[in-house]
């Protein structure tokens, strides 16, 4: 007899009302990858399960296989992290980060590893005391570097030659996600100027382990710069991604 109830570690990504009471919950389980649950009459006041259905809430689902959404019956917190209530600009950007784990990641596939990473970053952003968008800034790195789009900064994609850090002028070619050195540049034509500081920045950053970037203090000519190198490297998620994250623009629109 198979059982009709079965229990996963997940974080909630995304939700969506529905009915009167009820919410349809993405989530993004460490045995199953991303699952769309029905969390039902949870928009009641009298619901049990209160701030466990909140976005980035990490939970020990209890789930009864339904007819075609699963259905929350039970969930435990596993992990959460109070310090995005208190931070807004901490908040947006992990709501980013749960954007991309939406975009990048695929239903009912298990991907043990970048669960893993999802979690211990954003354990890492709420006690980071470092700008949240560096963070971001590896985390990037690391998913895409899971997800098979790893960054070539040591190479020259093209050629192979190695790229030396005396180059003045570097450029990024943002189909194949590496650096090209500037015998290459020129026959590529889907590319992006890169400064020495951003190309610098980026390369240290993939290097760098969850403890490296724990306790990491950047210098004040990179945190001048680090806008700029993020949005450098918004458009190669964009451009991977094929659109434009909603996140991203809600971010644009706070600045104004
Ligand atoms: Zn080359």
């Amino acid at each position: 007899m198979t059982s009709k109830t079965y229990t996963v570690t997940a974080i909630n990504i995304k939700s969506i009302n529905y009915g009167e009471a009820d919410k349809i919950i993405t989530v993004f389980t460490k045995e199953d990858g991303i699952l769309k649950v029905i969390a039902k009459g949870v928009r009641r006041i009298s619901s049990k399960f209160g701030a466990r259905i909140d976005l980035l809430h990490c939970n020990r689902l209890f789930l009864t296989k339904g007819k075609n959404l699963d259905v929350m019956s039970q969930a435990e917190t596993h992990v959460h992290f109070p310090a995005f209530r208190k931070d807004y600009d901490k908040l947006m950007q992990a709501l980013y980060w749960a954007e991309l784990i939406y975009v990048f990641c695929n239903e009912g596939e298990a991907l043990p590893e970048i669960f893993d990473l999802f979690l211990n970053s954003l354990d890492i952003l709420q006690k980071g005391t470092q700008m949240p968008l560096l963070y971001t800034l590896w985390f990037e790195l690391k998913l895409l570097e899971h997800i098979g789009y790893s960054c070539n900064f040591t190479h020259c994609v093209s050629c192979e030659r190695v790229i030396t850090r005396e180059i003045e002028n570097f450029y990024f070619d943002l189909t194949s996600g590496g650096i090209l050195c500037p015998s290459c540049q020129v026959l590529f034509k889907n590319i992006k100027p890169i400064t020495r500081e951003l190309y610098l920045t980026l390369r240290k950053l993939k290097q760098f382990s969850s403890n490296d970037i724990s306790s990491v203090s950047i210098n004040e000519k990179v945190e001048k710069n680090i806008e700029c190198i993020q949005d450098f490297y918004q458009t190669y998620v964009c451009y991977l991604a094929e659109k434009k994250l909603k996140t991203i623009s809600f971010l644009e629109d706070s600045k104004i």
